[in-house]
């Protein structure tokens, strides 16, 4: 008996179970055939911080539209389980010691409200701060949306007692929190499979054309080698995107950039179990004692530990209120390199991480000579170069792409995942479908833009 489905995706991480979801159970195409070699989100969809915000750069609204849909559909998907993947809405908090970014600060949040993440509320003394709560928000219905800009070390200490002295100011976008990605993504697989959806442990080899469209995809199942018929073709490949369009001779303009987080037993209670994302986004050199740096500034191997690293630590509680886990990340080392399954891991993450974070959660420093066992893991950032992701047809009819979802793709996936049913489906696209399409790159007002969204995108 030959296989036959009405769309076949390639991978089956967070992106791919999205778009079987929302073919499935959202849109009722039932005949759906979702493949991968591995087991379901086990590439990079776990590795991942598992956060989620409204908050991001111009200049027009398409992301800043796009995540309040991904977050909406979030919200129901949490509403209709019994919130079973934990979505919480504790907001980021970005702090400075510098009084230019303190004044970005603001210009962002200013930004972001008239693109529609919703209103920024400042708080400049201790006495007009009245109505701002710091209190986290466990309920993921919180209505508090927008962000607080918190200004002077008072307001600021008052409210993160916990936090470096040295902070002047903070912003705290309030539609933001995390979840877990790997209970979200087994909820939507479990509701598309009983919604029709067939899930095939194997590897996409081909994808034959005819005419000049998709008729039949090769799975390397097993030792055997199926061959599945199908008019529609889904590229949800993560890492391996650009190599699985590579099949149809589609060449994707993006990149793969290596990032990696630790995770700790924070056992002496730094980071306050009911604590939002705490980032500290002013550039910083290692806190190293004199021996230290002597003995780094003699290598050339070593050198580079006593240089200027990035702004952006940040950190996370991880777990219940019974759990001293955290979670930290930080990105000063962007290698871009071809994407192999197991990538290669930095030894001194975890110890630069720790000293990293002492910029903002001083307690952090009584970890330097004791560090607790850190547990290290990584994957891809696959981009484009102005960090938009690509939703939407290829170039060979039937053929589709949901991929380049950088630092973003859990919180993404199901706007993208929606996104990509209804371009299968030929229904009415969102406004915000058109910035994502691989056609982009051929619109000269598109590229008359580029550079600047380059400058911008912001990433965690
Ligand atoms: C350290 C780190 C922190 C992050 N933090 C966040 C965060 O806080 N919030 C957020 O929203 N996002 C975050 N992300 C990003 C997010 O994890 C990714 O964008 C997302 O997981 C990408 O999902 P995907 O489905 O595209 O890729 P993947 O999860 O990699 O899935 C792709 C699948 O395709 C399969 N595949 C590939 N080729 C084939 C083939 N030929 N045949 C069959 N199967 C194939 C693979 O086996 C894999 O299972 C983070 C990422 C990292 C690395």
């Amino acid at each position: 008996m030959p296989l036959e489905s009405d769309v076949l995706v390639c991978g089956a991480g967070i992106a791919g179970i999205a778009t079987a979801y929302h073919l499935a159970v959202r849109k009722g195409i039932e005949n759906v055939i979702l493949v991968d070699e591995r087991p379901p989100l086990t590439l990079t969809s776990d590795k991942s911080t598992e956060c989620y915000r409204n908050w991001w750069p111009g200049p027009d609204d398409s992301m800043i539209a796009f995540m309040n849909r991904s977050i909406d559909l979030m919200e129901e998907l949490a509403e209709e389980s019994g919130n079973i993947f934990r979505m919480n809405r504790r907001g980021y908090l970005f702090a400075t010691a510098d009084p230019d970014k303190a004044e970005k600060f603001r210009e962002a949040a200013e930004e972001a409200e008239r693109l529609g993440a919703g209103p920024l509320r400042i708080h400049d003394s201790i006495d007009s701060d009245y109505e701002y709560s710091a209190q986290q928000m466990d309920n993921f219905h919180a209505p508090v949306s927008g962000a607080d800009l918190l200004l002077g070390k008072e307001v600021v200490h008052r409210h993160f007692p916990y936090i470096s002295g040295k902070a002047i100011a903070a912003i705290h976008p309030r539609r933001a929190g995390w979840l877990s990605a790997q209970q979200m993504g087994m909820y939507m697989l479990e509701q598309a499979r009983e919604h029709g959806v067939r899930f095939i442990s194997g590897r996409v080899e081909a994808v034959e054309t005819r005419g000049g469209r998709v008729v039949e995809v090769e799975v390397a199942s097993k030792g055997e080698a199926l061959h599945i018929g199908t008019p529609n073709f889904v590229d949800a490949a993560g890492p391996f995107v650009g190599h699985v369009a590579g099949l149809l001779g589609i060449e994707l303009p993006v990149f793969a950039e290596l990032h990696m987080k630790v995770i700790l037993n924070d056992y002496l209670g730094v980071v306050p179990r009911d604590a939002p994302l705490l980032i500290w986004s002013d550039p910083q050199y290692l806190p190293w004692n004199k021996e230290e740096r002597e003995f780094f500034a003699k290598s050339e191997e070593t050198r580079w530990l006593l240089e200027e690293f990035p702004g952006g630590v940040h950190t996370r509680p991880e777990g219940g209120p019974e759990s001293n886990m955290i979670l930290i990340l930080w990105d000063y080392k962007n290698q871009v390199m071809d994407p192999v399954p197991d990538p290669p891991l930095d030894p001194l993450y975890a110890e630069i991480a720790i000293r990293g974070l002492s910029a903002i959660l001083p307690g952090m420093s009584a970890y330097f000579e004791r560090m607790p066992k850190p547990i290290l893991d990584g994957g891809y950032y696959v981009k484009t170069r102005e960090n938009r992701p690509l939703i939407g047809p290829m170039p060979v009819e039937g053929s589709y792409v949901i991929g380049a979802l950088s630092g973003y793709g859990i919180m993404a996936s199901n706007a993208a995942g929606e996104l990509l049913a209804t371009h299968i489906e030929g229904g009415q696209l969102p406004a915000y479908a058109k910035s994502f399409s691989l056609e982009r790159y051929q619109d000269p007002e598109y590229r008359k833009v580029l550079k600047k969204l380059e400058e911008e995108s912001w990433e965690l």
